[in-house]
């Protein structure tokens, strides 16, 4: 908006009256809200955006739509922004996005998390899954310095997959439920959650038992140096996204953590 634009906006709000003020606050804070949320959605095509369906690394920008720049193959000649080909593609209420990353930070059922969003259960369902989705998407971290690290444990869960459960020989849980049996055990899965003093966190789904050899692989992919072929686990939906270069970390180890008996650097 031009300043001369800008400034007779400004005159205008002078003779609002208070009702209308907070209609004009709420639209200014929706809009806020759906640009923060598109800010962190294209931080993944900052570096180098590459063609979603040919990978070509040779792309030109093409305008904007719907808030987010809009990227152009010369390739292949598809479209794209930073949001097609993941999780969050199509996605309406963008303004809310934030809202429902903290609702799973959170831990919320999908029912308060729909009253929260003011959105439908049945979007609210639909926006959970997507948004655990998207860690799996973000690319391998090369994270730099000094990162802590801890191991984390939750149960195996089978939620809406009865096959697997069927497989997995053992009755269905309810609402969370408990392990069958006390201590660790093969019903409870090790996270490996790293995290750089800047900030940057990355998970990691270890093996059933994790040895040296195996953090060693997840530190070696968190650098950056190599793929350790581990999955990344569902528990970072606000993943910062990867960094350009490899890196190298030094392990700092948080007390009372198994990692303190396997300090070591890369
Ligand atoms: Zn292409």
């Amino acid at each position: 908006m031009r300043t001369r634009e800008m400034s007779r906006l400004m005159k205008l709000t002078a003779n609002l009256t208070s009702v209308q003020r907070a209609v004009l606050l709420m639209h200014l804070r929706v809009r806020d809200e759906r640009s923060r949320a598109l800010a962190i959605v294209e931080q993944r095509t900052a570096a180098v955006p590459g063609c979603p369906r040919c990978a070509a690394t040779q792309v030109v920008r093409n305008g904007q739509a719907h808030g987010l720049q809009r990227y152009k193959c010369r390739s292949c000649c598809v479209t794209f922004n930073a949001s097609t080909g993941t999780p969050l593609a199509r996605l309406r209420y963008r303004e809310r996005w934030l809202a429902q990353c903290a609702a799973l930070r959170e831990g919320l059922s999908v029912r308060k998390a729909a009253a929260e969003l003011e959105v439908h259960r049945s979007t609210a369902f639909r926006w959970r899954h997507r948004f655990l989705r998207c860690p799996a998407k973000v690319k391998d971290l090369a994270m730099r310095g000094i990162v802590e690290a801890d191991e984390t444990y939750v149960l195996e869960s089978f939620k809406g997959q009865r096959r697997a459960l069927a497989e997995a020989g053992r009755p269905s849980r309810h609402r969370g439920g408990k392990a069958r049996k006390r201590g660790l055990s093969r019903e409870q899965i090790p996270i490996l959650v790293l995290r750089t003093r800047t900030g940057q966190t990355a998970d990691f789904v270890l093996p059933a038992a994790p040895d040296k050899a195996a953090v060693q692989a997840v530190l070696a992919c968190a650098a950056g140096q190599t793929g350790c072929g581990l999955r990344r686990s569902p528990l970072s939906p606000t993943n910062p996204g990867p960094c350009s270069q490899a890196g190298s970390l030094q392990l700092a180890p948080i007390a009372g953590s198994v990692m303190t008996a396997l300090p070591f650097t890369l």
